[in-house]
């Protein structure tokens, strides 16, 4: 697929709306587009510079944020105030990361083992949600510019493994960039798109996605039939790719120079500048056999056949992930019919050479590694515009449908533009100490808090057994059926209690109305994920005020009376700030709490103390 440079001179084109493609990666991102000319995708891109952005966000002392090439010049000079790597914390709780602290330089949030992470930068607290907003908003804006037309769609890849809550994550991070996501595809799904697989329905193929980036590796396997792309299985590992393959470069040049790789360990600059030199010299031997340099008074240099030697180790464990993707999915490689590269790194010749000599085939590198999902992701949003004919879509949920959790929020369990039939659950878990019972409100729409939101259904879920607060688990499941008739159901999974609705979702909405609720989402994202982040700040302060006072009450003894007073205050502070409007003040005093409280749970090796409540509270 050959790339053109375009530039769409205004008014030059009658021009149908535009739905952008976008590869939101976890080191560079990037949009593309269907040229509305050629009709092929492209990747957008100013003049002489690249289609790809750092996902980078660098915070100055005013706390404005920048996102892309410049915020990448701050990663060595200024760690704790330039977030890279947002898309890792996507949907995951501190307990999550616990093993990969080491690797974050700016401050991870673990209030609660259990809850979502946050990073604190100065005195403010971003979610990921927040952070992943600012790099779309910042590839939205260079779309527009470049485009010269307002981009308020799009199409967002994710990792085939992102699990419910990420993909919702995803979702949010685009509504509140301004960005009306109408679908979240699968990364493998994109890139097959790219090389033009599943487009024809007849078509049925077993096909292997080989992911290798900066900093992750992922295998899936993809069944395509019928224009459905089933995920088989998929394996990796979120934390090896070509990064590894410069360290293992700059490694190897430290020992010919007879450097010990600690001597060099605490001056940045220098190790910087070797990094640089040890990428350049990857991506040289990736097409010549030999590069050589000068660093501070060393030349230093290495040839391809010695580059693969030193990969080698690396490269093996991504073609172990491979044959266990395979044996989880119970295929040979013999029922593999193609392999796609994806990922810089796959520019590679051992890559290649490895990959090609497991699967025993040529794998497709014709497309751009760095651009291939974008591209793919381009296309889906061409077919969910209606611009190719010969793509009938599936039938689809207009709107959102979720219930309503604490504080008057929505929790989506089928997002927008779903294939129908499908079906999701989710657990939650009760608020007070014996509680019975639990009122399940059904609500479609985009908006964040209920109230403006459509509700379709009520039903008052009973017979909970009596159990301290946080301590039921109650599944809600949602299944839409072929016709479009949504079941909601309610069952709590220690007692087997269970009650069961039935609603139509779509009865009694126009066209307009639906477009109507999708403007409004859009229009209001901003403050309604500031009321929401609000709502879960206070949510979560409100738990932590609750469990300490119980920690307290049976373990009085165990704390000295200075730490009594203590937590007394930190305690007074917290419920002052959840009186106001502050979800950055309810935050810090949260933190102050547990900054105080922690070392009592490790003395008492008491699991009530932030781990009580799983679940969200409806
Ligand atoms: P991605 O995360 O897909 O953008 O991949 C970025 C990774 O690809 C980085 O580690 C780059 O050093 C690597 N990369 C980019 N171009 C080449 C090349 N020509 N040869 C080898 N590696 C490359």
């Amino acid at each position: 697929m050959a790339k053109i440079g375009i530039n769409i001179a205004t008014g030059s084109l009658q021009q149908a709306e535009i739905i952008v493609g976008i590869d939101l990666g976890t080191t560079n991102s990037l949009v593309a587009i269907i040229h509305p000319e050629s009709k092929l995708p492209v990747a957008l891109k100013e003049f002489n510079s690249s289609s790809l952005v750092p996902s980078i966000v660098h915070f100055d002392a005013l706390g404005n944020a920048i996102v892309g090439e410049e915020a990448r010049n701050f990663l060595e000079s200024d760690p704790a105030n330039t977030i890279f790597s947002a898309k890792r914390l996507m949907g995951k709780s501190y307990q999550d990361l616990v093993n990969h602290a080491s690797f974050f330089t700016y401050k991870v949030i673990d209030t609660d083992v259990d809850s979502l992470v946050k990073v604190q930068v100065g005195d403010q607290f971003y979610s990921p949600i927040d952070l992943s907003s600012l790099i779309l908003k910042e590839l939205k804006n260079r779309a527009e510019h470049i485009l010269k037309t307002p981009v308020t769609k799009a199409v967002i890849t994710v990792p085939a493994y992102f699990n419910d809550a990420q993909r919702q994550a995803t979702r949010d991070a685009g509504k509140l960039a301004g960005l009306d996501v109408l679908r979240i595809i699968n990364e493998p799904t994109a890139a097959s798109l790219a090389y033009g697989m599943g487009l024809n329905k007849e078509e049925e193929k077993t096909i292997a996605v080989y992911d290798l980036g900066g900093g992750t590796f992922d295998i899936s396997i993809l069944k395509i039939a019928g224009g459905i792309f089933e995920v088989l299985s998929t394996n990796g590992d979120t934390y090896l790719g070509g990064d590894d393959f410069d360290r293992a470069i700059m490694q190897y040049w430290l020992q010919q120079i007879g450097i010990d790789f600690h001597a060099v360990n605490n001056d940045k600059a220098q190790l910087q500048s070797l990094r640089l030199l040890a990428e350049a010299a990857k991506k040289t031997l990736s097409t010549e056999e030999l590069f050589s340099a000068n660093w501070n008074d060393y030349s230093v240099s290495i040839n391809r056949i010695t580059l693969h030697e030193i990969l080698q180790p690396l490269v093996k464990k991504t073609i172990d992930c491979c044959a266990k993707a395979l044996s989880d999915a119970a295929l040979s490689v013999l029922d593999i019919e193609a392999v796609i590269m994806v990922g810089g790194s796959t520019r590679v010749g051992l890559v290649k050479e490895m990959v090609a000599n497991f699967f025993q085939q040529e794998p497709n590198i014709s497309v751009n590694p760095d651009e291939v999902v974008a591209l793919g992701a381009a296309i889906q949003a061409d077919i969910l515009a209606g611009n190719n004919k010969d793509f009938l879509l599936l039938d689809i949920t207009p709107l959102s449908l979720g219930i309503e959790t604490m504080g008057g929020l929505m929790d989506v369990l089928i997002p927008r533009n779903a294939k129908i039939p499908n079906k999701a659950s989710r657990q939650y878990t009760t608020q007070k100490d014996g509680q019975a019972s639990m009122r399940i409100s059904v609500f479609q729409g985009e908006r964040d808090l209920v109230k403006d939101n459509r509700k379709l259904a009520e039903f008052n879920f009973t017979g909970i057994p009596g159990m301290p607060a946080g301590m039921p688990k109650v599944e809600v499941g949602f299944l839409i059926n072929a016709d479009g008739i949504l079941s909601v159901s309610a069952k709590e999974l220690r007692s087997g209690v269970e009650q069961a609705i039935e609603v139509k979702p779509q009865y009694g909405l126009t066209d307009d109305e639906v477009e109507k609720m999708l403007l409004d989402s859009i229009t209001h994202a901003k403050e309604d994920m500031t009321v929401r982040a609000l709502v879960e700040a206070r949510t979560e302060g409100a738990q932590i005020l609750e469990v300490t006072e119980k920690f307290i009450a049976k373990n009085t003894a165990l704390l000295t009376q200075q730490e009594l007073v203590e937590t007394a205050s930190a305690m007074q502070n917290l419920q002052m700030a959840l009186t106001l409007e502050d979800k950055n003040l309810i935050q810090s005093k949260i933190e102050a709490l547990n900054e105080i409280s922690r070392p009592f749970a490790e003395r008492a090796m008491d699991a009530a103390v932030g781990g009580a409540l799983k679940g969200k509270v409806i």
